[in-house]
């Protein structure tokens, strides 16, 4: 994709179409804001989960491809690569869905505006709708994108994959501890939240959970993540697990809506505390909370109850 395109379709309004997954924003315009957001590491989490009971141990039978021009380009011979295989196990790596097969992978990114739907029975094509993964048996996975930033990569070894092999530590798995976030803090000048929002340092902790979690860990997101001491670090990895677990256990709450329907499971049920309210008072203290721009991106934050 070049820029100009680049730049195009990130100013497409999301609703253009009535297109599967936003579709409901129709009715609720208070909604469309929330939805209208990424989906970050406890959507395809929870996608995972809600996939996993529907699709493990199906075979593939083939791949239809609408519309190839994703973030990348589908490759052509992707659906001959993945028909006929069975499925073994679904795993997650950052934002990215593993569908393992036993001669390797399908790398599903959902990129800003993706998702899958599980389909028991055919249904009648929604805009955006790019590629089907269809089981033997009947079933499918559907993949709607609208804006066409994720993406679709088949590997033999998905932890040697170019997009996955230099990736951190999984926020909630055992390796992402204060003795790590210390010693790759150690010396560093960038800011904390930066730091956290850099997948080499740690995956799948986006804008809006590196805002919830400081604020948790009551940490300023403009601190200099090598200045921070070793208590506040530790409060800080408390605070991404926090912020990501309630929303991975929301996000269940809404996996009976997994099949058919909407299909957006526990996107965005995540209660915010700082994230997208400037000026509205801080829960803890009652300061109105702020807004700064740190790498182009909006942070929020109490500057009292954050130093
Ligand atoms: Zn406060």
């Amino acid at each position: 994709m070049n820029i100009a395109d680049r730049r195009k379709r990130l100013q497409a309004p999301f609703h253009t179409a009535p297109c599967g997954g936003l579709g409901a924003c129709w009715q609720r315009p208070w909604a469309a804001r929330k939805l209208a957001s990424m989906p970050e590491l406890p959507e395809v989490e929870t996608t995972r989960r809600g996939l996993e009971r529907l699709i493990v141990g199906r075979t593939i039978e083939t791949l239809v491809v609408r519309e190839p021009r994703l973030r990348w380009r589908v490759p052509q011979s992707l659906p001959a690569r993945l028909e006929g295989k069975r499925i073994s196990s679904l795993g997650r790596r950052g934002k990215y869905l593993l569908i393992n097969v036993t001669e390797g992978s399908l790398l599903v990114h959902l990129g800003m505006s993706g998702h899958l739907r599980f389909l028991a029975a055919p249904e009648a094509l929604r805009v955006h709708d790019h590629v089907d993964v269809r089981l033997v048996g009947g079933g499918c996975v559907r993949f709607n994108d609208p804006r066409r930033f994720g993406s679709l990569h088949f590997a033999a070894h998905p932890e040697r994959h170019r997009l996955l092999k230099d990736l951190g530590p999984e926020p909630l798995g055992e390796d992402f501890t204060v003795d790590y976030l210390a010693e790759t803090s150690r010396g560093r000048r960038v800011a904390i939240k930066q730091h956290l929002m850099n997948s080499r340092v740690v995956v799948g902790v986006g804008n809006i959970y590196a805002s919830e979690a400081l604020f948790r860990a009551g940490v300023h997101p403009a601190h200099a993540a090598g200045r921070i001491s070793r208590t506040r670090l530790e409060r800080v990895v408390a605070g991404v697990r926090a912020v990501l677990e309630e929303a991975i256990g929301l996000g269940g709450t809404t996996l009976r809506d997994f099949v058919g329907g909407d299909g957006r499971p526990g996107y965005f049920k995540l209660e915010l505390r700082v994230y997208d309210r400037e000026g509205a008072a801080c829960e803890q203290c009652g300061t109105p909370i702020r807004r700064t721009v740190q790498g182009q991106r909006a942070s929020y934050y109490c500057p009292r109850c954050q130093r």
